[in-house]
């Protein structure tokens, strides 16, 4: 599809231009207090906001990326500095891959399920425990826990999200 293509819009059989930017922004509200850009339209449960562009449904944090700053390249995540899924501020987007997302979210201490409040087991315990070569039995009584969970954790029924190189991701999220 020519660029030109991307820009127009069927009506009845005619082809009309509209403008992308002007058509993104009509979707948008500024939240005073933060510079959000809040996407009035609609949002996916996950907390995104879509947008239909060039022919296609788009997340709209990642148009906002394409239209104010530049290309997506392949394989990469747009991330949100201010933590609101629902931000299509330009200035609020980063670039990055996977294990940047996790670092992120290691670095900020909102990683939603595993660590917590009351867990027996810490992000360290789970690498360990996943390198031994111990039984279950003697890991359950050295961390204090039921052999029950050392086998949920070894076989990435629980702490699903502890990546392999998750002490690497903690050292990355420590460097600016
Ligand atoms: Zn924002």
């Amino acid at each position: 599809m020519s660029k030109v293509d991307e820009l127009r819009e069927r009506d009845n059989g005619r082809f009309i231009v509209t403008d992308p930017v002007g058509r993104f922004l009509d979707k948008v509200h500024v939240e005073p207090n933060t510079g959000c850009w809040l996407w009035d339209a609609h949002c996916l449960p996950s907390g995104y906001g879509v947008f239909n562009f060039g022919g296609r449904v788009s997340r709209a944090h990642r148009v906002s990326h394409e239209l104010f700053t530049g290309p997506i390249p392949r394989e990469t995540q747009v991330l949100h500095r201010c933590d609101v899924r629902c931000c299509v501020n330009p200035e609020h987007l980063w670039l990055g891959d996977n294990a940047s997302n996790v670092a992120d979210k290691v670095a900020k201490g909102r990683q939603a399920v595993g660590e917590s409040v009351g867990s027996k087991l810490t992000n360290a315990d789970v690498v360990a425990i996943r390198n031994s070569g111990e039984s279950a039995i003697a890991l359950g009584e050295r961390y204090g826990v039921d052999r029950n969970t050392i086998y949920a954790v070894r076989k990435r029924k629980t702490w699903k999200y502890v990546p392999e190189a998750f002490t690497a991701l903690l050292d990355l999220a420590g460097t600016p």
